[in-house]
């Protein structure tokens, strides 16, 4: 019988790769402990009115990447492909919007799902990291946003670093702006693929962002969404950039920068670093205050960013940064002889109990084959058990580094391997 196959463009995380996930979740949630921001967990599947009405009818996501379907009550759910449509769900849902310890600052870590062409970098299963800060429009929540998120990178080890920013300022801007580019496209629109086309009415910004005409000349020349900010907006922008420049990071202003998303406005930014294939965007984010309301809440202003844990950890290898390995065994045992077994597998539990990673033998294996299993498990000592430690109750400790030996009392054990493993450290 053949074997049956993975799915095209998802991944089996094996044990080789697992401890760097782990490193990475860890650092995850480490930032955002020190940022105060907290975790949720939300379904991984949804009503499919929440992504058509929470990401836009007139994206990528929505137009061609929904894993979608009917389940047996004949509703239509959708495997979540983003974070932040479920993340405001529940905050309209369980109103956190009336609690008084606002901005509501959430993140999340969970798979995701596109239905998108499979390369490095792109998957149709894959983790993202994100946060969302909810009811508060301050600029300095934009640049704690994106400090957050830099310094997640900074702190799994990545330098090469790049923070592009745009504003798209607020709905009046955002209107004028609109028009603008109706006017620059609309008499030329027939150059341009068919999903421009009907994106030009319905929302020519996402013109900007479309990767099938990225090279036509009308682009570079389209209006510039800066040139069209009202004073405010200009002015929330203004300070978004200082408050950066304060903090002390790096960033580059890019007019052309739009988000795939439809609710964002203000502050929007991306996230590069090294590239690995034809990919080197890593984390994309931005403010989206129209978006609570589109959700049936009040009128609550929000900020997010999301990056894929696939795509931090394709960017540290295109760095050749030294990645997390399995973690060494503190101790292997070796019990030689039937009648060493039960006190071999004694020792094994007390070890586990007092916090010692241990493992021993099951398959019936001869000595110099266990050894080589500890070997296996980078054991850092190796406790023989034969018929004569069993007789003078002791076990011989074997330092796999120093290749020192010694013959230790059963109950004298935990202290010695406490205190050479903290020698060792
Ligand atoms: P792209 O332009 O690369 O398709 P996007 O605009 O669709 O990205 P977002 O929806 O903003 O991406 O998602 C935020 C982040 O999630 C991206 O910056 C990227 O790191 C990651 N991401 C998006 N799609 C995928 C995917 N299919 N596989 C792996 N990571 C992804
Ligand atoms: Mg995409």
């Amino acid at each position: 019988m053949n074997p049956i196959q993975i799915p095209r463009g998802t991944q089996d995380l094996l044990p080789q790769v697992t401890p760097i996930w782990q490193f990475i979740e860890k650092q995850a949630q480490e930032i955002c402990r020190l940022y105060n921001y907290q975790e949720i967990r939300t379904p991984i599947f949804e009503s499919t009115d929440l992504f058509l009405r929470g990401v836009g009818d007139t994206t990528d996501i929505v137009q061609k990447e929904m894993y979608s379907f009917e389940d047996r009550g004949g509703r239509s759910l959708t495997l979540r492909p983003e974070g932040t449509a479920s993340v405001v769900r529940s905050y309209v849902q369980e109103k956190m919007y009336g609690q008084p310890n606002q901005p509501t600052k959430l993140y999340y870590i969970g798979p995701m799902f596109r239905y998108e062409r499979p390369q490095a970098g792109r998957y149709r299963q894959f983790f993202q990291f994100g946060v969302e800060a909810i009811g508060a429009l301050n600029p300095a929540v934009d640049a704690e946003v994106i400090s957050l998120a830099m310094s997640f990178y900074k702190n799994i080890g990545l330098t090469e670093l790049k923070l592009v920013i745009n504003s798209l300022g607020d709905k009046e801007s955002r209107l004028r702006h609109r028009e603008a580019l109706i006017n620059h496209f609309e008499p030329s629109i027939g150059e341009f693929c068919s999903d421009c086309q009907s994106r030009l009415h319905k929302n020519p910004l996402r013109i900007l962002d479309c990767k099938q005409d990225h090279d036509h000349p009308l682009m570079k020349t389209a209006p510039s969404i800066l040139e069209f900010l009202n004073e405010e907006s200009k002015n929330y922008f203004e300070q978004v950039k200082s408050l950066l420049d304060q903090i002390g990071i790096q960033y580059v202003v890019d007019p052309t920068l739009v988000r795939g998303l439809d609710y964002y406005n203000h502050t929007t930014f991306e996230i590069m670093g090294a590239s690995f294939g034809s990919i080197s965007t890593l984390c994309g984010g931005g403010r989206y205050n129209g978006l609570v309301q589109e959700l049936g809440g009040p009128e609550s202003p929000g900020i997010g960013f999301a990056l894929s844990i696939e795509r931090a950890i394709l960017a540290l290898e295109a760095e050749g940064k030294a990645l997390p390995g399995v973690q060494a065994l503190d101790a292997f045992v070796v019990s030689m002889g039937e009648p060493t077994e039960e006190k071999a597998l004694s020792i094994l539990y007390r070890l586990r109990q007092a916090g010692f990673s241990v493992d021993k033998d099951y398959m019936d294996r001869k000595m110099k084959a266990q050894m080589k299993q500890a070997d296996r498990f980078q054991s850092r000592f190796v406790l023989l058990l034969g018929e004569e430690e069993l007789e003078k109750q002791v076990i011989n400790v074997k330092n796999m580094e120093t290749g020192e030996q010694e013959a230790v009392n059963w109950d004298d054990l935990i202290t010695y391997l406490e205190r050479q493993l903290r020698r060792n450290q």
